[in-house]
This record gives C-alpha cells, structure tokens and sequence, in this order.
C-alpha cells in the first residue's frame, strides 16, 4: 500500500469519528489544533479499543511536549518495569511559577505556620486513575481530560487552569491494566459480541485487577509493599494535593456510584466529621448536577465505607485531602448486554470524564475552604494530640534488628517523626501526622457499625508483631532520618570450625537460602545451647543456623567464609565466627539436637478455583524477601505434574475440586515424607476430604430451636456482621517448635479474615498455635462468633500423614505482603518442615 494512500485512509477515519469524540468533549470547544487529540494520536477513537499503558504514556509525554500548560514526571516503575507518571496541567504562567506556588501551598499543611491567603494560590488536584487493572474507563478518560485541559480553549477551561493544579496521574496499576487490556482487545469482535457469556466479558485467572505480584494495590496504601504505592507516597507527600479522585468500575448491572458513602457510621474515628458530612456533599451536588446533564443514573450513601485508610479515597483523607470514590458499572469488555439494554466502553468513558472535570470545577470554585480546611486539618492534629495523655509510643525488638527497621521504614514512609534512645524507638504523639500515629498504634473495640467493605482493623504496629507501649514522658534521642544506620551487623570473623547465623532476624532465612543455593549445608538447633565466639559467650535460641565449615564436602574454609560473608554482607544477619564446638551450655555443635536441613524445593499451586491474593502473597514474599524461586503450576496442569520433583507443596485458599486419583496422588506424595502447607480454606480442604485426621470446631446446629423472624430488609446487614472482614486476634504459640522458631514472644498477633476454624489436635504438641484466653487486640467480631467459634480454636496445627505432614495454617500469616510477625511461621513451614514430626 502506498504511503499516500495510507494517509488517506488515516485521515479519512479521523474525520469521520472527531465527530464522534464530541460525544465526550462537545462543549469545551474550540480546542488548539496544534495539540493532537488521544484520536489523532492513537489512530482510533476513545472507547474503540482498551488502551495499552505504553501508549498511555507517550501520549501524556507529546503533550507535555507541544502544549505550555503540561508537564510530565515519572515517579516510579512496577514490578513489570512499566513507567508510572504524573503529567501536571495548569495555566503557562503557573507552570512557568510551580515550585513557588508549590511553596505556598506547603505552608497550609505546616501547623508552625498561619497563611491566610486562602484564595491566592491555585488549588492542588490530583486526577488518579485505574487502579484496578480490569476497570478501564478511568485511564480512557484520563486521556480526554488531559486533553480537554491541554487544547481546549473554552473560557471555562481557561479559568480551571488559573486557578487549579492538576496532576493527572492516569494509571496506578500499569501491569493489571496491560494484563486486562490484552484480554479484552484480544476477544474483541467484529461486529462487537454483547453476549455476557462471551470470552471478551469472562477474564481468566489471576484477572486484571492486581498488580504483578496479585496485590490490590487499593488496599496497599498503608501497607506500601509495592513500588506502585512506594512511588506514589513519595510524590503524595511531596506535594499534599487538596482532591483525590479514585475511580472504579463495579458490576454490569449498576448505575454510577459517587460518594458520600454509606452513613450509618463505619467511618475511620480519627477523620474530621467536615469530611464527610460537608466536604462529600458539596462535591456529590456537583456530580449529580453533572450527571444529570448527561442523563446518567447513579447512587450513594448506601454502600462501601472508607474506614480503611488503606485505600485511594481514604488515605486522602488522612492528609487533609477530600479523597473522592467513583464506581462505575463495567462493561468489561466493550459492549455488554444489561437488564438495560446495551452498556457500551464510550458510555462508562462518558461518565468518568465527566466527573473528573466535575471535580476540577467544585475544586477551583471552593479553592479557599479546600485550602482552609486542609491547614485546620494539620493544626487540628496537633491540639488533638495535646489533649491525649498519650504523649507517645516506644517501640523496638532486642533481638530482630531487620523487622524493626521494616516498620520504621513504614512510619517514614508516611512522614511520622521517629526518634531512636539507645535500642528503643519513640514516635512522639504531638506532631503534624498524629492522625497517621493513631493509624499505626491505636487498637480499637467498638464499633459504630458490623459490617466493612474490608478490613476493621490496621494498626500497623501489631502487622509488624512490634511490642509498643504508650508513653507518657519522652525521652526522644536522635531523630531518624533514614534506615540506612539502624541495622549494624559486626562482620564475621573468619573461622575453621563454624558459623552461627542467629535465626531470631528476620532475614536470617533470606540468609539461610542464599547459603544453601550455594551448596552449602546448615542445620538448625532445637535447643538453644551458648556458645564462645570470637566476640565472647553467646547464648543462641531456638532455630540458630550452625554453618560446619569441615562438614561442606564440596567447599574448602576460604570458599565457605566468602559466602558466609556475602550472606550478612546482603541481609545484614548477626553472624558469629565459632573455634569450637564444645559449649558454655546446653548442647554441643556436634549434638542430633543441631540438626542438617534440607533445601526446600516447593510448588504451588495457582489457578482456577485458587485465591490469587494468597499465592501472589507467597510468590511475593519468596521472590522479594528470600529471592528463592517457587514453581507456580496452573490447576489445569496439576494431572500431569511429576510431584516428585518437589519436597513441599503450598495450597492457598481456594475451592479444590481434584478427581480421586488427583487425591491420592497428593497424599502418597505426602506420605512419603514431603511437606504440605495449607493455608485458610485449603487447611478445611485437608480436614473435610480425610487428609489429616484433625476436626473442624464444631457448629452447634440445633434443628428444633426456633428461628427468630427478622425483617427481610435487614438480611445482609444480619448475615454480613458475622463474617470475620479482618481483625487481629492473639495467638498462644509453642516457641520450642520448629514452625516457631525465631519467636521470643509466646503470645503474637495474628490477622484473621476468614471462617476457618480449626479444632485443637488431640496430639498434645500438634497445636503450635492457638487462639489466647483473651484473643481481641483490634477490629470487629461478632460476640457470637468470638465465644463458639474463635476462643476454641487453634490457628496453627502440624498433622503427620504417613512419614510426612502437613502444616494447616487457619489464618493467613502473609496477608498482603506486610505481616512481617507472622510470615516467618510460614517460612518455617518451607524451611524446617521436613523436620517436624509429630511425637505420639
Ligand atoms: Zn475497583
């Protein structure tokens, strides 16, 4: 084809459907023709086609490019190594003045300062998009917004970029969005298929909506696991934006949801009640007006709660922000069959851009209360403090160097002043982020109400099982700025004999795999025992890891000292040089109580019918904390599978439907010595399919009481209360076996979030953990469910089959990548479990 006619043709379509992007822009012409509309630049029209995040980005970067009013800044990559942006958009004269008027917007989240300029500086917008993967009208909207703020001329344009800052970050979750876009243009037909049984409409496993790792990052804001909420943060706190928008999509069979949210109370505590009440309502009034100019159905108020300030529309919130959710109903897929008729991509496009340039217009015309309430909202932080006798929490672990430091990371991550005395850390109360202090330490008990989108609980402290205690006199020290210093391993001295890896660290199974993927055999002690060393005597716990030098056929010492080096040198382990084997006390080096361990070498399965959080939890943890690999098989490849290759096999949550020789397969695998770890409904699995010969705590089920009648009305209220969302409860643990080593604590902290409720083994050591006399620590339980389901149960049992066994987690202890108090037991169950047995 000639080049000619090529553009012919390129130009012949762009005449044909500008008239069909008016659909969305029709009333902010004229717009510069100098700036190429998303049409022009893609070559399809918006809502023809889901848009790659490649091309999502090059089109904000010829933006920033040709107009004077945008420019773009990249603040992080994803795992997947895609690029995440913000292309800022505001007048030419406010671009050319931005880190002044940066400056002067800083001064209204600074308590220590009193502007009242309110109304001079431009407000701070930030337009954010498409954090679920598989919810793609909002990144297709971001790029008619970016160009409705670039081109447009239209004097109501004009005045939003006078008075406003946006920064437009398009999306939050580049690798679930590709994933997603992929599917969806993949199965797109010609003529379109609306048939929702149509494989364009029905996404495989894992789906789009995570990220690389299976993470909903709209719950990672607090936890900030993942590089996509690590680099936003960064930015977040970098500049205090005054509105956030989160959109969304929700089922086919909606309307349009924006907030205010459900009002019945199941609000964060600690939020200022002007948010909510008055803030959210002059923002809906202004997006139902806009709506209703389109003839957009929509509700609110009657569901989803921002309690959690882990989410894109909470976290905002936390900072002086109005956080905005949008939902709206999918068409997953570009064109969808509905109760309705037809729901079309354009038409979910419509709406989102329509509310994002809603939320520019209430922004710009409320600039100066926006401004005031964001500084009363940081005053108001520190009077709040001064009137708790609370003046601070003090925290620290003797014996866990590298898990402390993961939590103040956490804390500096979201701008909360640390200060270290000695081994204890100290976060004074009085202090502009108080309202993040109380994120991080307060527990909670009672609740205005039962039922939570997510999670009830997420004080941090207890995510990171950090023992903490509130103050009320400080004794600050220095102020920490960095986490570079706090971990400060002494370099191990050479030795002849051994090494001695201390297993209380965290890292020290990170250490533990670097060691044995180099062929090196260690072994680990079940009893403690001291030890002299080349520093002096040292008591080492449960667990120490003893490096033999002599013992390593295939390493002479010099080799095997280079890589006990390298090990601390990369995870920053306390290791010990040993010169003999003959201890101070207890056990001696060379005792069947200090014992040689295998290399784990796991699978696990994934698939159709697992939960893609829990596997993408442990692919997480494995990959990023331990840098071992595990094998992921789909179900669908589980018959052909040759078991034998592996020594532990990992079943997250899930509905396991396996044929009877697929059964038995698993259990002669197990019976021959190899370790199954089961984690939440996969340990029920085990139980109700005989695998293990443990029991579930009984339900009482009385068939002749009568039933209570209750309003219709109130069914899912009723029945959605007694569903654990999320709340941490304590756990008694048995710190002499093997799943818990490295625990000085007998009592921690677990998360539950599911019904899973394990009965107590009858073998009298095969209960490694269970639920405490007084389990609550945080969030919200039934008192029906805390008495008969909860106080009886275990959280952690080891049951043998044959010669080997299986683990069977209740709770899952690597919930969302941040349990750092409960993922070593985990770890134990992949490191040590060949050698757990159950005694009889
Ligand atoms: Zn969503």
């Amino acid at each position: 084809m000639s080049k000619k006619l090529l553009l012919g043709i390129f130009f012949a379509c762009i005449t044909f459907s500008v008239s069909a992007q008016d659909y969305f822009f029709k009333k902010f012409h004229p717009f510069n023709p100098e700036v190429p509309s998303p049409e022009e630049f893609l070559g399809y029209g918006i809502g023809d086609r889901h848009t790659r995040h490649d091309l999502i980005v090059a089109y904000l970067t010829k933006l920033s490019e040709v107009s004077d009013r945008a420019s773009i800044h990249q603040y992080g990559q994803t795992h997947e190594g895609r690029k995440l942006v913000i292309l800022t958009i505001t007048s030419p004269q406010n671009l050319n003045n931005l880190e002044q008027l940066k400056q002067k917007h800083l001064q209204f989240t600074d308590p220590s300062q009193n502007p009242t300029n309110y109304d001079e500086v431009p407000i701070f917008i930030n337009l954010a998009y498409n954090v679920h993967g598989n919810e793609p009208s909002s990144s297709e909207a971001a790029l008619l917004t970016a160009y409705t703020l670039t081109a447009s001329n239209h004097p109501e344009i004009l005045n939003y970029l006078d008075k406003g800052v946006i920064f437009i970050d398009p999306t939050i979750n580049p690798d679930g969005r590709d994933r997603h876009t992929q599917w969806a243009n993949m199965y797109q037909g010609n003529p379109l298929v609306a048939d929702p049984a149509d494989a364009e409409h029905n996404e495989y496993w894992p789906m789009g909506r995570t990220n690389h790792y299976w993470f909903d990052l709209n719950r990672d804001w607090l936890l900030a696991i993942n590089p996509e909420s690590r680099g936003k943060l960064n930015w977040y706190h970098d500049w205090y934006p005054n509105v956030v928008t989160d959109f969304h999509e929700m089922g086919s069979q909606s309307t349009y949801f924006f907030e205010p949210m459900k009002t019945n109370g199941s609000l964060n505590p600690i939020m200022p009640k002007e948010n909510y009440e008055d803030l959210n309502n002059l923002f809906g009034d202004y997006f139902s007006k806009a709506l209703d100019s389109i003839g957009s159905f929509y509700f609110t108020k009657e569901v989803f709660d921002g309690t959690y300030p882990g989410y894109g529309s909470s976290y905002p919130d936390l900072q002086g922000g109005l956080g905005i959710l949008f939902e709206q109903a999918s068409s997953r897929g570009h064109k969808q069959t509905t109760d309705f008729g037809e729901i079309t991509f354009p038409f979910t496009i419509r709406n989102q851009y329509t509310s994002s340039i809603t939320t520019v217009k209430a922004a710009v015309e409320n600039k100066a209360m926006l401004r005031k309430y964001q500084q009363d909202f940081f005053k108001s932080g520190l009077t709040n403090a001064s009137k708790s006798r609370i003046q601070g929490y003090t925290f620290g672990d003797d014996y866990d160097a590298n898990r402390v430091k993961a939590f103040v990371d956490k804390l500096l991550l979201h701008k909360i002043d640390v200060y270290k005395s000695g081994n204890r850390f100290v976060v004074p109360t009085r202090q502009p982020q108080y309202r993040m202090v109380q994120t991080m330490f307060e527990t909670y008990d009672k609740y205005r109400d039962s039922v939570y989108y997510d999670a009830s609980a997420w004080s941090l402290a207890n995510f990171y099982n950090m023992k903490y205690s509130p103050v009320n006199s400080l004794n600050l020290g220095e102020k920490v700025t960095s986490t570079k210093s706090l971990v400060n391993t002494q370099a191990v001295q050479r030795s002849e004999y051994a090494y001695i890896i201390d297993y209380d660290d965290y890292n020290a199974v990170a250490a533990l795999n670097y060691l044995q993927s180099k062929g090196l055999v260690l072994s680990s002690a079940f009893k403690p025992f001291t030890v002299k060393t080349t520093v002096g005597n040292k008591r080492f716990n449960y667990g120490a890891l003893v490096v033999p030098v002599s013992l390593q056929q295939k390493k002479d010492a010099d080799t095997v000292y280079q890589l006990v080096q390298e090990a601390q040198q990369k995870f920053q382990v306390p290791t010990y040089s040993i010169p003999s084997g003959y201890s101070v006390q207890g056990v001696d080096l060379g005792s069947r109580y200090i014992s040689p361990i295998t290399k784990p070498k796991a699978v696990m399965l994934i698939g159709q019918g697992t939960r893609s959080y829990e596997a993408g939890e442990v692919w997480h943890l494995l990959d990023t904390r331990v840098h071992m690999p595990i094998t992921k098989v789909p179900m669908r490849n589980f018959g052909g599978l040759d078991l034998d290759k592996y020594n532990t096999l990992v079943m997250v949550s899930g509905s396991y439907n396996f044929s009877e020789s697929q059964f038995n397969k698993i259990k002669d695998w197990v019976s021959k010595g190899n370790t199954l770890i089961t984690i939440g409904t996969a340990s029920e699995w085990a139980i109700d399919k005989k695998l293990v010969t443990e029991k579930l705590t009984k339900k009482e089920k009385d068939s002749t009481a009568t039933v209570e009648r209750k309003p219709y009305v109130d069914a899912p209220e009723n029945i959605g209360k007694e569903s654990v969302g999320g709340a941490i409860f304590k756990v008694d643990i048995d710190v002499t076996h093997p799943l818990a080593f490295g625990y000085r604590d007998t009592t921690i902290p677990v998360y539950k979030n599911n019904s899973v409720w394990l009965a107590p083994s009858k073998n009298a050591y095969a209960t490694v953990g269970k639920y405490s006399k007084n389990p609550h620590v945080d969030g919200f339980i039934t008192a029906k469910n805390m008495e008969e389901n909860l106080k009886p149960s275990a959280s952690l049992l080891v049951s043998e089959v044959g010669s080997g066994r299986v683990v069977l987690f209740a709770d899952n202890p690597n919930f969302r990548g941040s349990w750092y108090g409960t993922n070593r037991l985990f770890l134990n169950a992949l490191f040590l479990g060949d050698k757990i047995e159950v005694p009889e």
